[in-house]
């Protein structure tokens, strides 16, 4: 397989902050279709990595290529037409909005939320919602204020959200965080369905959840890799052992 043929291509991938490497010399590839869990300790630079692709922060050197187009040249929201699609870690949804209205604005016709709103609802935006809300098991809770959902239905509202745009590139940073123990389960079924039709990265702590759900595991340490591999590789290996699961 040539380096061209991965959805996403991170190659020696350099960020400084005042002099200090958060990201430093990173190589990584993502193939189409995979879900990639990266683990590591805190500060160890995973959150930064997913800015770095998403665009919200600027690479000092390095590539990222996405289905073999350089991103790091591409302004954060061109990258989010590209196909990117992040999730930060405290939910961006609106709340005095219902969970239909949520999914509708977020639907790519509509920019903002007052331009979405005034957007004729068609039947294609409402058929897309309907499905939308039926992958994240909020079929049932369409008219429902958002405000009004629990914490675990304010995440998949958001990921929702963001399988409005089709992304081919989902990466989402510790999504389980705060969720009841079913919540977590429906959660890991939603990423094994969503993972079938776009590459996904989930970074995540719980590794009762990551041996759900990745299918390989990367783990970095002070802005680069440690390890990568299949779960049982990554937990058995002494210097992921050391830095992380030891602890
Ligand atoms: P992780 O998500 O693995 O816990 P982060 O990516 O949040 O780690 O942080 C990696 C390191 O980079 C930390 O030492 C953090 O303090 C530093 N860092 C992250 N963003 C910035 C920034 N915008 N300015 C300065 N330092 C930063
Ligand atoms: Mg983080």
């Amino acid at each position: 397989m040539s380096n061209t043929d991965f959805a996403l291509a991170v190659e020696d991938l350099t960020v400084s902050f005042d002099g200090f490497k958060a990201i430093d010399t990173l190589t990584l590839y993502i193939d189409r279709n995979e879900l990639r869990v990266i683990i590591g300790p805190n500060g160890a630079g995973k959150t930064t990595l997913l800015d770095l692709i998403c665009g919200k922060t600027r690479a000092s050197a390095g590539s990222i290529k996405f289905k073999n187009e350089e991103l790091t040249v591409l302004d954060e929201h061109t990258r989010v037409r590209r196909g990117i699609g992040r999730k930060f870690q405290t939910p961006s949804i609106y709340e005095n909005l219902s969970v239909f209205q949520n999914l509708e604005v977020s639907y790519p016709a509509g920019r903002s939320v007052f331009g979405a709103l005034a957007f004729k609802c068609t039947d294609e935006v409402k058929a897309r919602v309907q499905g939308v809300a039926t992958e994240i098991g909020l079929a049932q809770s369409l008219d429902m204020e958002a405000g009004l959902l629990s914490h675990g239905q304010k995440q998949w509202l958001e990921i929702g959200m963001l399988l409005m745009q089709e992304p081919e590139l989902l990466m989402l940073d510790e999504p389980i965080a705060g969720m009841s123990a079913r919540e977590r389960e429906l959660t890991a079924d939603l990423l094994k369905r969503i993972c079938k039709n776009r590459s996904v990265i989930v970074i995540e702590h719980d590794m009762e959840f990551v041996k759900q759900i990745a299918h390989k595991v990367t783990v970095m340490h002070q802005g680069k890799i440690l390890a990568e591999g299949s779960m049982e590789a990554v937990q058995s290996n002494p210097k992921v052992i050391d830095v992380y699961l030891g602890h």
